[in-house]
């Protein structure tokens, strides 16, 4: 159900999910600028409690440790001119949480009952204000069952790992097959945990964005947005 906005147009609450690099944060951040949107990017929450726990020496195995600590963090994720930041306590995180260290634990720590609950409820508080453009693993599912666009973005693992592998060339010393298999490793930990699993909603729409420049999925997606617009009204 979309809703006025207070400059009176109207706004709709879009959700994507899919697995880890099928371009979502990027793609989530664009359509939120096109549109006039705030994007939500929920895998960075997950992140920023990721690197708060390996900085404070807590093992990922203590779930009640790691919740504890969770609960503590102060995360704050802004998005000025296009550029998100993310502050752990109030010190800047925004590469840091896109370490390999954080990459091959942050799916364990995802998978902790207590720490979804605790970021679900932020990510729902923060989707009171309709239009939001916000992505994740289970948005569509979970988090805002009712928004009225849900996207799955996908693309197959090959692509999905050239992807990643031209974005970290030069900082990390890390090969094309060493990246396909953490990439697949991470998609099977969020397929197969119990809370929350990466699943399609049944209502969201599939995009695959393996021969597609961002561009074009950008353009897709603003255009099922307006399609939804259209018929809400
Ligand atoms: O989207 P991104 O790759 O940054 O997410 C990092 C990890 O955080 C995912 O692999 C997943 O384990 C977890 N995540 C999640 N639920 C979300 C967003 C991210 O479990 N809504």
């Amino acid at each position: 159900m979309s809703t006025q906005h207070r400059d009176g147009s109207e706004r709709i609450n879009i959700a994507i999910d899919g697995p880890a690099g099928a371009g979502k944060s990027t793609v989530a951040r664009k359509v939120a600028e096109r549109l006039g949107y705030i994007y939500i990017d929920t895998g960075a929450m997950y992140r920023a409690v990721t690197l708060g726990i390996i900085r404070a020496g807590v093992s990922a195995d203590d779930h009640a440790a790691v919740a504890a600590a969770a609960a503590s963090f102060d995360i704050l994720i802004t998005n000025e001119d296009g550029r998100q930041e993310v502050l752990l306590d109030g010190q800047q995180v925004t590469q840091e949480i896109r370490s390999r260290e954080v990459n091959l634990l942050v799916s364990e720590v995802a998978a902790i009952p207590a720490v979804r609950e605790l970021l679900v409820d932020k990510q729902r508080n923060l989707a009171l204000i309709k239009g939001v453009v916000m992505d994740g693993r289970d948005i569509g599912t979970k988090v805002l069952p009712g928004a009225d666009l849900k996207v799955f973005l996908t693309a197959s693992v090959e692509i999905r790992a050239q992807r990643r592998f031209l974005e970290t060339t030069g900082k990390q010393q890390i090969t094309l097959e060493q990246l396909r298999r953490e990439i697949a490793a991470r998609d099977k930990m969020d397929q197969e945990r119990t809370v929350s699993p990466l699943t399609r909603a049944a209502d969201a729409l599939i995009v695959d964005s393996s021969h597609l420049t961002i561009e074009q999925v950008v353009e897709h997606i603003i255009e099922l947005g307006r399609t939804k617009l259209a018929g809400a009204k």
